[in-house]
């Protein structure tokens, strides 16, 4: 295996950039070394809509590899005619599926767990390719998918209602959870595989169908999830319960604009999760925001700082800095700051002859995902510079084929400079110095968003105030551990302009729902609420 994956490393020196390869016949589908990806039934071209059956009449769009620039296959996206055909298709489907008794849904969605695990190495290595993350990152995200089927198998057969005491005799008031339809799902770049299955799994057991618009960039993860999925689905004579339309904005607009959407879970940046959250509104129909976050680390005098320097390590350099709850601020306190800025820089060092390509089984840190995040790199860190910020460490794009940066530390802003209350999508992270735990928790609290937050602390009082009332405003709210890499036993989510959406485990499932009040009179008479007597003789 690490054999196999290293002659990778070798092909990011070869000069190849994304305007050559596309101008270039050769796809790396074609080359022996890339089998994998044939493996999970990729062509060259490849139709990127799914209701039933494979079409794709919209713009075709080539995949590349961030780590060396070069084209790995094509995908033939939907246009928004194919995508209304879609909903109409995932519309019946539903009429069908909701019939199913949820154990059997169930049933199915363990089958879909257990085919992943089939194909989890090279789902997992397609998701490393395309999207820049590193091979036991793509690994894990596949077994994220394949945990949230386990988890949704036990929920099919536990997820109920409740029965509540009636102020009335002989009532009963019975609360159901119904399913609510057809789910679009439109996901990010930077979690191609797991952001469907949370979405998926759960909307599935409820007894939903569910249409999927994956992210532009990410197509061929798109397509080979979704025929492992179809996969299940033909073998249990199902109709397309699960369908998918890829497509660019116009699609993933016209998705959101239909009323036959019954709920649009939305992940992506702030900008266009507010816009979506508005046009769904506007129609009524329901919405899950999960955007972006500017999460904080804040160690506390008490900390186990051995502890929280991993924790920074892989909280700000992880994924390159592409997930959403990347530690993005670390906020010290002042007794511990200068030293602890020092310890950091020296486990950067360490990381930079660990840059390289994603599949490399060397690599920690492979490329960000496009020039785009390249651009927003190099601004970012001038604007830093130019309001004050020392580059304590990294702060320059590596001449090399693919999209390299170096992870970079910046020390000396303000808490409230404009950068640091900015998600730049890269390895960027801002060291500010505060006074005490309330300084932190103030500075934690001030941004925009409010995905994540972690503490590292050993005293109790300051441990238990960050979870208190007074304490973090974010969704994730972790002590003694990192910002990113939650589970999905809980619920996964952010507060503010994070969108306020919870998707995975915990109850996140009755979003998924419609709930039923249902008050049930079997007294034989009609007696009304509060005492109110209206009736004639
Ligand atoms: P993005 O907002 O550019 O795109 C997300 C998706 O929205 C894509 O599929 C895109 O095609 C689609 N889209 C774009 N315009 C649209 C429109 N007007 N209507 C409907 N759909 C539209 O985000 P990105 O760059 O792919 O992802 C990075 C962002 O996602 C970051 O901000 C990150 O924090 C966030 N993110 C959040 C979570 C979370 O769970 N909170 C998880 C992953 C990523």
């Amino acid at each position: 295996m690490i054999a196999h994956l290293r002659h990778l490393t070798r092909l990011a020196g070869r000069g190849h950039n994304r305007l050559a390869s596309s101008a270039s016949t050769s796809y790396l589908i074609d080359q022996p070394e890339y089998s994998f990806l044939k493996e999970l039934g990729l062509e060259r071209n490849n139709p990127g809509v799914y209701s039933g059956h494979w079409q794709g009449r919209g713009p075709t769009i080539t995949s590349y590899d961030p780590g060396t620039g070069q084209a790995i296959a094509k995908v033939r996206q939907g246009n928004v005619q194919e995508l209304q055909q879609t909903i109409g298709l995932g519309v019946e489907a539903y009429k069908q599926w909701r019939q199913v008794p949820a154990p059997v849904r169930g049933e199915i969605v363990r089958q879909i767990g257990d085919e992943l695990r089939k194909y989890k190495e090279p789902l997992g290595k397609l998701v490393s390719l395309e999207v820049g993350k590193i091979y036991s990152e793509g690994q894990g995200e596949v077994q994220e998918f394949i945990d949230i089927c386990d988890y949704a198998v036990g929920l099919s057969r536990i997820y109920s209602g409740q029965l509540i005491n009636s102020e009335r005799a002989d009532h009963t008031i019975l609360e159901a959870w119904r399913p609510l339809g057809l789910v679009g799902v439109i996901s990010a770049y930077n979690f191609p595989n797991a952001v469907f299955g949370w979405n998926a799994a759960i909307a599935l057991t409820t007894g939903n169908s569910v249409l999927w618009k994956g992210a532009p960039s990410t197509p061929l993860v798109s397509v080979a999830t979704t025929k492992i999925v179809a996969e299940v689905l033909r073998r249990n004579n199902l109709p397309p319960v699960v369908t998918l339309c890829q497509g660019g904005t116009d699609v993933g607009q016209s998705l959101v604009g239909d009323k036959r959407v019954n709920l649009v879970s939305f992940t992506g940046s702030c900008k266009t999760g507010q816009d979506v959250g508005v046009e769904v509104q506007r129609r009524f129909g329901k919405v899950i925001l999960e955007l972006g976050g500017n999460n904080a680390l804040i160690i506390d005098s008490s900390a186990n700082v051995k502890m929280a320097l991993d924790a920074a390590l892989f909280g700000c350099i992880g994924t390159s800095g592409q997930r959403c709850t990347t530690t993005r601020r670390i906020i010290v306190h002042e007794q511990l700051h200068d030293q602890f800025v020092t310890s950091l820089v020296a486990k950067y060092k360490q990381l930079i002859p660990r840059i390289g390509h994603q599949l490399d089984a060397q690599t920690l840190v492979g490329p960000v995902h496009t020039q785009q995040n390249v651009d927003n790199y190099r601004t970012t860190i001038e604007e830093a510079k130019a309001l004050g910020g020392t580059v304590a460490f990294g702060g320059k794009v590596l001449e090399r084929s693919g999209y390299y940066v170096e992870p970079t530390v910046i020390t000396g802003l303000a808490h409230d400079a404009s950068v640091v209350h900015r998600e730049t999508f890269a390895p960027i992270v801002y060291v500010l110095k505060a006074k005490n735990v309330d300084e932190a928790i103030a500075w934690n609290n001030e941004v925009e968003q409010g995905l994540s937050s972690a503490i590292f602390t050993e005293d109790i009082s300051q441990a238990f105030k960050w979870i208190g009332a007074r304490g973090s405003d974010c969704g994730i709210v972790n002590i003694n551990t990192t910002t990113n890499g939650a589970e999905i036993g809980g619920a996964f989510g952010g507060e503010k302009a994070t969108g306020g959406g919870r998707e995975s485990g915990s109850d996140a499932w009755k979003q998924y729902c419609k709930r039923a009040t249902i008050t049930v009179n079997h007294s034989g008479e009609l007696a009304c609420a509060q005492g109110v007597v209206f009736n004639v003789e």
